[in-house]
């Protein structure tokens, strides 16, 4: 696999061979400044041999397995590292999130993996389907990323999706709930230099992999959506050139040139409640094609469900990620109203 590996510097095709698990984990060095080990399928880290690295920065993709723009986007930082191009100043983990999922061109395969961490995967039912053993391992990887270097570290998580829907803000992040810590304006800066300029605090916590992160390691930790799902190979890669030119200014320690921070150039939304699914007849009062971040009126009705009205309660709310084909019990909606700096650092 080393030898596949050192030769095709194609660390997703690696992945998509082996879908379920590697048969063992290996390590090699690229010349005399980087060691690289692969711990697991989908799962490789890349460690600079100078000791003045400060930054840990995991980069995921592929939690869903169609949102392929991610995964093209995390190979391709990959195979420059592979191929020398970049030499990395800060420790990086990529984590390609369910290679199977990628394998069967579905979002997942019995269950979201995004709703499976922060320990979800082993309550109820438990470790019982791929998606729940995965949220499990990659648990364990970030632990084992984060946990291995002491002193004073900088810990960064993004995770990267595309959405299922069109939207009026194309590129946007879920900044996860933060008891007791502030919202970071240099990390809302470098997000909006990667063409992320719509930010959503999040105002609960939640079971998702950056949430997972973020409340465990105090990491800064966000889920990226890219703009919208499209098959493998048919992404216009030049929409994220800004997204793989920071990337690539952070893992390499250069200087990042960060705006002062300016309102102006931002769109803040505060999550102001969950719609949940109570019952199976739930249905939106819209059409499937209304774009994220559309707004409605106070008393608008929002869906019906088991013969009552889910109506705005403020005087305008934003829809983010509606989906009414969740099981019972889960999100259907995300509701949000415009944010101000007030939490910001
Ligand atoms: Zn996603």
């Amino acid at each position: 696999m080393f030898h596949e590996l050192k030769q095709s510097k194609d660390f997703l095709a690696l992945t998509l061979a082996h879908p379920q698990y590697l048969s063992e984990s290996f390590e090699f060095d690229l010349g005399e400044h980087t060691h690289v080990e692969v711990w697991d399928t989908g799962v490789i880290v890349f460690s600079p041999k100078q000791l003045k690295h400060s930054k840990d920065i995991v980069l995921s993709c592929a939690v869903h397995g169609n949102e392929t723009a991610p995964i093209e986007l995390c190979n391709a930082l990959i195979t420059q590292i592979l191929s020398e191009e970049l030499k990395l100043a800060q420790r990086v983990m990529f984590l390609i999130g369910n290679p199977a999922a990628i394998h069967n061109g579905t979002r997942f395969i019995d269950e979201n993996l995004n709703r499976l961490f922060n320990g979800t995967h082993s309550r109820d039912e438990g470790l019982c389907n791929p998606e729940r053993v995965r949220a499990h391992k990659l648990e364990q990887y970030v632990d084992r990323f984060y946990a291995s270097q002491s002193g004073e570290r900088h810990r960064i998580h993004y995770d990267l999706h595309t959405a299922i829907r069109g939207s009026k803000h194309e590129k946007f992040a879920i900044y996860p709930y933060r008891p007791g810590r502030k919202y970071s304006r240099e990390q809302i800066m470098f997000l909006e230099s990667c063409g992320v300029n719509t930010i959503l605090f999040h105002h609960e916590p939640t079971t998702t992999f950056s949430y997972f992160s973020s409340e465990n390691y105090r990491a800064d930790a966000f889920t990226i959506e890219l703009g919208k799902v499209f098959p493998m190979g048919q992404n216009d890669m030049t929409r994220f050139i800004a997204m793989k030119e920071m990337l690539t200014l952070l893992m390499t320690g250069k200087d990042l040139q960060l705006p002062e921070f300016d309102l102006k150039r931002l769109n803040l939304y505060q999550v102001c409640r969950s719609v949940n699914k109570h019952f199976d007849d739930f249905e939106f009062n819209f059409t499937n094609d209304v774009e994220n971040f559309t707004a409605f009126p106070k008393g608008y009705t929002l869906a019906k469900e088991g013969g009552k009205a889910v109506k705005i309660e403020h005087e305008f709310e934003s829809i983010v990620f509606p989906n009414a084909k969740v099981p019972v019990g889960q999100r259907t909606v995300l509701m949000l109203k415009t944010a101000d700096d007030s939490n910001l650092d």
